[in-house]
C-alpha cells in the first residue's frame, strides 16, 4: 500500500508536556534534508547519527540547541524521512521549536499519525500500529512486555500462519470447483478436512492467547462495596503486594476517593469505591457520581467487603440492592484475625465467600486466585501477546466460519465461501484484507505455461 500523493509534513513534540531534561519535535514527511538544513543554518546530518547544533528561527537567532537526528526514508519509523530535534525539555522553548517547524512548512501532527503512516508505508501493519498505542498506554509491567510482543510481531505472525494454511486450503479447494465429478474424492485424498481440522486447532490456540492478552490489555474491573473502616485500603494494598503499582488514589470529584488502581499478576485491576457514592445536593459530584454507577454497570465483578465480626450491616444490603443483579460477585469478610474463624473459601448462594485478613495476609492469595478465576485469566506466560477485543472479534467470526467449512465441506461452493470468509476476518486484524493478496499468492504459485 503506498502513498500516491505527496503527504504533506507532519510535526509534534514527542515527549510528555510539562517540564522535563529533553524534549524530542518528531518530524516526518518527504525530503527533510532541506528542512535539516535550515533549522541548523546550512549543517547537513548524516543519516542516523546525532548531529549537535543550534536550532535557528527565521531571523538566524538561536531558540535551542540540542541533537538533531535524521533518518531517511524508507529506513525510518513512518517510511517517509524523519527528523528528530532533541532540545531542551521546557514547554516555552518546546513551543519556540515547534513554531519553527511550522514556518518551514511542517503542519501538526493528528494523534497517531506517525504510527498511521508507519501503517500505509507498510512498515508496520495494524496489529503492530495497534500495539504501539497498547504498550504506551500499558498500566502493568506485564501488559507492556504483552504489548511489546504484538509490537515486535508476535500477534502477527501467528495471524499470517493461519493466513497462510488457509490460503493453501483456499486454493486447493477451489481447484476442485473445476472438476465438479470428482470434487469430493479429490478433496477426501488431499486430507482438506484434516488440515481444516488442524488449522481449526491452532485458532482455538490463538484464541487462547489473544484472550489473555486481552485481559492484561483491559485489566479487571471491580465494584468494591465496604463501609468506612471495613479495610478496603488495606485489602487494595495486600492485593497489590509486590506489584509495582501500588494503591494509587484517584481523586473523583467526590472528597472520597473512587477508583484506583492496582495490579494483581500482572492483570490491572480498575477498582470504583461505592463508599464515594453517597447522597449529595452537589451539582458537581453529583455528575462524578452518576459516572461512577455508569462505570459499575460496566465492571466485572462487585468485591462485597465486609468486617468479619459485623458480617452484612443493613448499609452494605443497601447499596447491593443498587447494583445490577447479574454482576458476580465476591464476598470477603475481612478481619478474620480478629475472629476464631479460619481463613479460606467457601461458596455461599452462588458467589464464593472469602475470609481472611488484609492485615495478616491470611487468605489473601485465595482471593486473588479467585479474581483472576473468576475474568479467565490464566496467567501470563512468554507467548502472551497484547490484544484487543477487535482482535478476539475478529478471532471469534473466522473461528465460525472454519466451523461452518467443516460442516458443510461436502459442498463445494460452501466450503469454499465460508474459508473466503474466514480469511477475510483474520486478515481484519493485520490490516491487510485484499483480494488481490489471494489472486498474488495464487497466480505466483502456478508454473509457467499454465
Ligand atoms: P477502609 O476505610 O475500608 O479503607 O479501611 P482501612 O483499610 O483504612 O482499615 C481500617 C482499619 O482496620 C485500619 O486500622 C486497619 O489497620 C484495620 N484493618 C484492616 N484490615 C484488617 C484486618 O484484616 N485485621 C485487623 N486486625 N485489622 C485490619
Ligand atoms: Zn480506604
Amino acid at each position: 500500500m503506498n502513498l500516491s500523493y505527496t503527504p504533506a509534513t507532519i510535526c509534534a513534540i514527542a515527549t510528555a508536556p510539562g517540564r522535563g531534561g529533553v524534549g524530542v519535535i518528531r518530524v516526518s514527511g518527504k525530503d527533510l534534508l532541506p528542512f535539516a538544513q535550515a533549522i541548523s543554518q546550512g549543517k547537513t546530518p548524516k543519516p542516523r547519527y546525532a548531529m549537535y547544533t543550534d536550532f535557528f528561527d527565521s531571523h538566524g537567532q538561536a531558540i535551542d540547541n540540542g541533537l538533531l537526528l535524521f533518518f531517511p526514508g524508507p529506513n525510518s519509523f513512518t517510511g517517509e524521512d524523519v527528523i528528530e530535534l532533541q532540545g531542551h525539555g521546557g514547554p516555552v522553548v518546546m513551543k519556540m521549536l515547534l513554531a519553527r517547524c511550522v514556518e518551514l512548512g511542517a503542519r501538526l501532527a493528528e494523534p497517531g499519525e506517525f504510527t498511521k503512516r508507519a501503517f500505509l508505508n507498510d512498515k508496520l501493519d495494524l496489529a503492530q500500529a495497534e500495539s504501539v498505542a497498547d504498550l504506551i498506554d500499558a498500566s502493568s509491567e506485564t501488559a507492556a512486555r504483552s504489548a511489546l510482543k504484538s509490537l515486535k510481531g508476535a500477534f502477527s505472525r501467528q495471524v499470517h500462519g493461519l493466513v497462510d494454511e488457509l490460503i493453501n486450503l483456499r486454493m486447493l479447494v477451489e481447484a476442485t470447483l473445476d472438476f465438479p465429478e470428482e470434487e469430493i474424492d479429490f478433496l477426501k485424498q488431499a486430507d482438506a478436512i484434516g488440515r481444516l481440522r488442524r488449522l481449526r486447532a491452532t485458532l482455538v490456540g490463538v484464541q487462547a492467547t489473544a484472550k489473555q492478552g486481552a485481559i492484561l490489555r483491559e485489566g479487571m474491573h471491580v465494584v468494591m462495596v465496604g463501609q468506612p473502616n471495613v479495610g478496603k485500603s488495606s485489602l487494595m494494598n495486600a492485593l497489590a503486594g509486590d506489584d509495582v503499582a501500588i494503591v494509587t488514589d484517584i481523586a473523583g470529584t467526590t472528597r472520597d476517593t473512587v477508583r484506583e488502581e492496582i495490579v494483581i499478576d500482572g492483570v490491572p485491576v480498575h477498582v470504583i469505591d461505592t463508599a464515594g457514592l453517597r447522597e449529595t445536593d452537589d451539582v458537581v459530584e453529583k455528575i462524578g457520581i452518576e459516572r461512577t454507577w455508569q462505570a459499575v454497570e460496566r465492571a466485572d465483578l462487585a468485591l462485597v467487603l465486609t468486617d468479619s465480626r459485623h458480617g452484612l450491616t443493613d448499609e452494605v444490603q443497601a447499596i447491593l440492592a443498587r447494583i445490577p443483579a447479574g454482576l458476580p460477585r465476591v464476598h470477603v469478610f475481612n478481619k478474620v484475625d480478629l475472629t476464631a474463624d479460619a481463613p479460606g473459601i467457601a461458596d455461599e448462594e452462588g458467589h464464593p465467600l472469602v475470609r481472611l485478613s488484609a492485615k495478616t495476609h491470611q487468605g489473601v492469595d485465595l482471593l486473588k486466585a479467585k479474581l483472576l478465576e473468576m475474568i479467565g485469566f490464566s496467567g501470563a506466560d512468554e507467548g502472551v501477546f497484547l490484544a484487543r477485543q477487535r482482535h478476539l472479534d475478529a478471532i471469534a467470526r473466522a473461528a465460525d466460519h472454519l466451523e461452518l467449512a467443516e460442516a458443510d465441506w461436502e459442498q463445494v461452493e460452501i466450503f469454499a465461501e465460508e474459508l473466503r470468509l474466514a480469511q477475510n476476518a483474520l486478515s481484519e486484524i493485520t490490516g491487510e484484507f485484499s483480494a488481490d493478496d489471494l489472486l498474488g499468492v495464487i497466480f505466483s504459485r502456478f508454473c509457467i505455461g499454465k
